[in-house]
Parts: C-alpha cells; sequence; structure tokens
C-alpha cells in the first residue's frame, strides 16, 4: 500500500515513483507535485538538504530541505516583482542589499537598474551559490555584475553589523522560516532592516501565502507596523510552483520621504531593459499597482492588525 509510505525527506516521494512532491508541515494535508526526468544534482550543505532535478515541463528545479525554490519556467515572477516593487517605487535607488537570494535571480532584476551603484548580497549558504552557477546560468548571470559583493554569511549577523542609513533598498529573499531563515521573519531582524535603511528607504520581503500563513502574515504586520514608519503593505503574485500557487511580499518604508508603493514612480518596463541580455517577462507597471489588490479576507485581516 504505497499511499502508506512517508515521502522521502528530499521529497522524492514513494507515493508516485518518478515524481517529487512538495510535502511540510507548512502547508499540512496537501503537496505540489512536479514529474520527475532526471535528478542532477543531490547534497547537503552545513545548513539544509540541496537537490536540484530536470523536471518534465517546468524546466530545471531548485529544492531546499524538500521545498521547492525555483523552477527555470516561473522564476521570473518572483525575481521580478520582490525586485521591481520596491525599487520602481523609489527614484534613483543606489544602494541595495540582498539577504538570501543564493541563485543570483534577485541579483539579475536588480543589475537593470541603470541607477544602482551598490548590490550587497549576504546568502548563507555557499553550496546554494555554487549549484545555481553550475545549474541555472540564466538566474546566476546576476553575480557576474561588477556591482555585486557576495557575502556568505547570516543575514541576521550582516545586517547587525550594517552601519545606520546605508541602503536605499533591502531585498529579503528568503526560505520559509522552517530552517535557516527562521529569524529573519521576526521582530529583531526587522528593527536592524529599519536601522540599516535611509530615511524613506523601502524593505521588500518574501511574505508566503494569504491562502496558507495569514497568522504568519498578520505576525509580520503587526511587527512591520512597529518597525517602519512610513507605511506597510502586502502584496502578491502569481507563482505556479509555490504552494497555492501564489506568493506575498511585505513592502514597508521607513520615515522620510513618503513611498507610495501602489503607483511606482520609478517604472522600468520591457523597453527599458536592452542593458540586460532579457527582456522582463512577468512585471509591467500595471501589475505593480494591481499586485497590492487584496482579496476581502486578506484585507479585512491586514487591515484590523
Ligand atoms: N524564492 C524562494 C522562496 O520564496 O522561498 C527563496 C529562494 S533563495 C534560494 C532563499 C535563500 O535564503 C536560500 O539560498 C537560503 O540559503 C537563504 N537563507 C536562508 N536563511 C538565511 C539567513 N539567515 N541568512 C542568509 N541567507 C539565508
Amino acid at each position: 500500500d504505497t499511499l502508506s509510505k512517508e515521502p522521502q525527506p528530499n521529497g522524492l516521494s514513494s507515493v508516485i515513483p518518478g515524481w517529487f512532491s512538495e510535502i511540510s508541515p507548512m502547508w499540512p494535508g496537501e503537496a505540489h507535485s512536479l514529474k520527475v526526468e532526471k535528478i542532477l544534482f543531490q547534497g547537503k550543505s552545513d545548513y539544509q538538504d540541496v537537490m536540484v532535478f530536470q523536471s518534465a515541463t517546468y524546466g530545471k528545479v531548485l529544492i531546499l530541505d524538500g521545498v521547492i525554490q525555483l523552477t527555470e519556467r516561473d522564476e521570473c515572477a518572483y525575481q521580478e516583482m520582490i525586485t521591481h516593487l520596491p525599487l520602481c517605487s523609489i527614484p534613483n535607488p543606489k544602494k541595495v542589499l540582498v539577504i538570501g537570494g543564493g541563485d543570483g535571480g534577485v541579483l539579475r532584476e536588480v543589475a537593470r537598474h541603470s541607477s544602482v551603484e551598490k548590490i550587497d548580497i549576504c546568502e548563507i549558504d555557499k553550496m546554494v551559490v555554487d549549484v545555481s552557477k553550475e545549474f541555472f546560468p540564466d538566474i546566476a548571470v546576476g553575480f557576474a555584475d561588477p556591482r555585486v559583493t557576495l557575502n556568505i554569511g547570516d543575514g541576521v549577523a550582516f545586517l547587525k553589523a550594517a552601519p545606520e542609513g546605508t541602503y536605499d533598498a533591502v531585498i529579503v529573499d528568503s526560505s520559509d522560516p522552517i530552517g535557516p531563515a527562521q529569524e529573519l521573519f521576526e521582530k529583531p531582524f526587522f528593527e536592524s532592516v529599519a536601522r540599516a535603511l535611509r530615511p524613506g528607504g523601502v524593505v521588500c520581503t518574501q511574505a508566503e501565502s494569504i491562502w496558507l500563513h495569514m497568522h504568519i502574515i498578520e505576525d509580520i504586520v503587526v511587527n512591520c507596523r512597529q518597525v517602519f514608519k512610513g507605511s506597510v503593505n502586502y502584496a502578491w503574485t502569481t507563482v505556479p510552483t509555490y504552494p497555492s500557487g501564489m506568493i506575498g511580499f511585505m513592502l514597508c518604508s521607513t520615515e522620510g520621504p513618503s513611498v507610495d508603493f501602489k503607483h511606482p514612480v520609478n517604472p522600468i518596463d520591457e523597453n527599458d531593459c536592452q542593458q540586460v541580455a532579457r527582456p522582463l517577462k512577468f512585471y509591467n507597471r500595471e501589475i505593480h499597482s494591481a499586485a497590492f489588490c487584496l482579496p476581502s479576507f486578506a484585507k479585512r485581516a491586514i487591515a484590523s492588525k
């Protein structure tokens, strides 16, 4: 009776041989599955299990601790939205910090902004960087930009050490709050982000799913309201291979020049991107504004916090 068999820890399911099922206590009772053509890499770093496989219909897939981080087919939605929602909301971003983001995709998107002069990234797991460079060159291309400085370390410590008011924008491209990213969802971390941002600086964090994690999102909103005295907003986008087919973002600004996240002051679109190899596949100014329109249950829950 294969249905009773527990799935292997890396998600390679014994329930349907030849398929990867994303089974996790973070989304009980459901699991998205992808047909596996070939396993390309399996390893264990000091922080997590790392796996790459060729899927039948979503290109290559990066898995950390049994959780889908990206697929070649739909990574554009996540990387473009988590980057351009904050950077298109402020004029002339110059200094940007990425926490996590070891696949290089956010770096690739930040590099589209010609006003940016310096891009720091702090990724805890070197294995993710190395594996991304080997198997996802079109995503890890972000590391090649001369403005990028790669720090291998814990984002929590990096932000604690960052001088006050250093950055125009911080993008927290983290995995989920089970594992090394847990502290990236807690108030002390948000306080260190606020301190490292200039007045009117912005932060955008990966903020889970309104279908699955409303309670986590409400806690994050409460903390952000206490820490970020500019504005606190929740936006979302569709990513077919993320649990519930979507992912959200917290977009906050520090006290200072006001930031209207819903109406991009520094819009980019496919025509502005000659300097990078590929045009935008997902982001545009209409979808930027639409990202902040929420279903009533989420709007009510967030407004009540
Ligand atoms: N798009 C994915 C998502 O929404 O789940 C995230 C992709 S990216 C691969 C997540 C990265 O965060 C991983 O490479 C992981 O190693 C990194 N990470 C987790 N905890 C971290 C920490 N405390 N400091 C720095 N990087 C961290």
